[in-house]
């Protein structure tokens, strides 16, 4: 939730297989989970823990099955012991040094079936800690923090941190490392196209003692985003901290024209709900598929899927009470009424980013990648048709059209039709300004060996006629842009390659021992499979 304006709720929570042949996937790597379970299926079965003993290994597990099946259930403690019965239902774990996952089958009369999992916790989480920029890292402070508005008019509330007594399970240092990568990978999906503060990201986790939620202080230095005791008390909300994340990264996108302060109020959460529930769940699904690249153990993986599968479904449930009951568009959370008339509308939107997703199997972070570019042409005349202050229908239809178009190009579609049958006021002709002003852009530039004689590594004078004489090794130092993201640059020498460089700055020390004319090259790609390329002829005289 975005604390600013009038501000509702958050979100949060399900899970399923892919098959992957010949087709190629982005990244190359083959998810082994998704949502279309949790979004596709409808489950009646639902388990929990009512009571563990650490120290004994028993566990109480109690459940609900609102198809009521007479037939026991089938209970696989994931210690080997396989047994039947209803709830509530004990058993003792003898080994209390792991955790294990219990499966509950329910059996009905028909022969189907439905199946809950959920994790039994006896040890804390392995991490294999692995290094990650320190300037988009995420702080859990266990001191207090003082922040302070950038934005005029826009309080910095007083808050507290989370003591060690809410890391019991998970400590301190985990949860800062799993919101780290979260972190990482959000600033990922914005492109990069993030306000920064000193060239940093860095977000604070504090604390709201009373408060039944979680927020985010997008607007405030350091960044900040806040959890109610509530929240954080028995275990940690995964989901809802990526939501609210997602907030601190949107309403801070684009880098030189924020959402944040320029849509907020009683029409914020059209953009601002639907962009963090879509983050949300994108977070986690690229957590989960690259558990073993961040060094995530199984139980943890496993509770961050129980956290974004639950959220989720509360996603399509919302999805599914906006088409049940009368498909009501609303981008105005009218202040004179009790109800958000916008909930079931953003929910809808982040649900249908989901189905798409799922259904074409792209993974989430491409078409995100893509959503957030158009969202990334936001300009002054966009902030006035947005209208924050007024409601009207013209307001209402940009708005409506603005999310259509994001997630049109994001998929490559024409949602248009798609939307409108949903009741959504979409203006063909501010759809086609939109799409037609969102690009995606790859450059790259050969910075240095520029028009120089370069004397050991140094560039001495400027030459004319662009030419380049190098004497001795020297630095290639390769500029190179996308608004999507650049995923590799490769450096040739008379076609020849010399290196592949995936992280900025694009540079590479050339000292081989070589003479004469040769041509360097430099070949960008990005994560839309752009390509870009730039080359000089240049003299060169090293003895190596
Ligand atoms: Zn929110």
């Amino acid at each position: 939730m975005n604390r600013v304006g009038t501000i509702a709720i958050l979100m949060i929570f399900c899970v399923a297989s892919l098959n992957v042949e010949t087709k190629v996937i982005v990244n190359n790597t083959s998810p082994t989970f998704d949502f279309k379970d949790a979004l596709f299926k409808n489950h009646t079965l639902s388990i929990w823990i009512e009571s563990i003993n650490k120290e004994t290994g028993n566990v109480i597990v109690n459940g609900l099955d609102t198809r009521c099946p007479s037939i026991p259930f089938t209970w696989d403690w994931g210690d080997g012991c396989i047994d039947e019965g209803f709830f509530p239902k004990r058993h003792t774990y003898v080994d209390t040094t792991k955790n294990y996952i219990l499966k509950v089958t329910s059996h009905y009369v028909d022969g189907s079936t439905d199946e809950a999992e959920l994790l039994v916790r006896f040890v804390p989480p392995k991490i294999d800690f692995k290094l990650l920029p320190r300037n988009i890292s995420v702080i859990v402070p266990n001191y207090k923090v003082s922040l302070k508005s950038r934005i005029p008019g826009y309080g910095a509330p007083k808050l507290t941190y989370f003591d060690d007594s809410f890391f019991s399970i998970i400590n301190r240092t985990v949860v800062e490392y799993v919101l780290s990568v979260a972190s990482q990978i959000q600033m990922d999906f914005a492109n990069d196209n993030v306000y920064l503060i000193n060239g940093s990201f860095i977000q604070y986790l504090l604390r709201d003692v009373s408060f039944r939620g979680g927020y985010s202080l997008w607007y405030t230095e350091p960044v900040a985003f806040v959890m109610g005791d509530y929240m954080m008390r028995d275990s940690i909300p995964w989901s809802s901290l990526f939501h609210e994340m997602g907030h601190d990264i949107t309403l801070n996108s684009p880098a030189d024209y924020i959402y944040g302060g320029k849509i907020d109020g009683y029409a914020n959460a059209i953009f601002s709900e639907s962009m963090a529930q879509i983050f949300q769940h994108a977070t986690a699904y690229e957590i989960i598929n690259n558990a073993e690249k961040y060094g995530l153990s199984e139980d943890l993986v496993f509770e961050i899927k129980q956290s974004a599968i639950s959220s989720i479904i509360r996603v399509k449930n919302s999805y599914e009470h906006y088409i049940n009951s009368g498909m009501k568009f609303s981008s105005w959370n009218d202040p004179r009424t009790i109800e958000d008339e916008t909930f079931d509308t953003f929910m809808t939107i982040a649900y249908k980013f989901f189905e798409h997703a799922e259904k074409a199997d792209l993974g989430y972070r491409m078409p995100l990648k893509r959503m957030m570019v158009l969202l990334q042409t936001f300009c002054e005349k966009d902030k006035e048709r947005y209208s924050r202050h007024r409601n009207s229908p013209e307001a209402e239809a940009f708005r409506a059209t603005l999310m259509v178009a994001a997630l049109s190009f994001a998929f490559e579609k024409d949602l248009r039709e798609e939307f409108r049958k949903l009741n959504f006021p979409i203006s063909d002709e501010i759809y086609e300004e939109l799409i037609n002003r969102a690009k995606i852009t790859c450059n790259v530039s050969i910075d240095k060996p520029s028009n120089y004689l370069y004397i050991l590594n140094r560039g001495v004078i400027k030459l004319p006629d662009n030419r380049t004489i190098i004497i001795g090794k020297i630095t290639i130092k390769i500029d190179a842009k996308s608004n999507i993201g650049i995923d590799k640059v490769e450096i040739y020498v008379d076609d020849e390659l010399k290196e592949t460089l995936t992280e900025k700055p694009y540079k590479w020390l050339w000292s081989e021992g070589i003479f004469g004319k040769h041509t360097i090259k430099a070949i960008a790609y990005d994560f839309a499979d752009n390509i870009a390329v730039d080359s000089r002829e240049i003299w060169i005289f090293n003895v190596g």
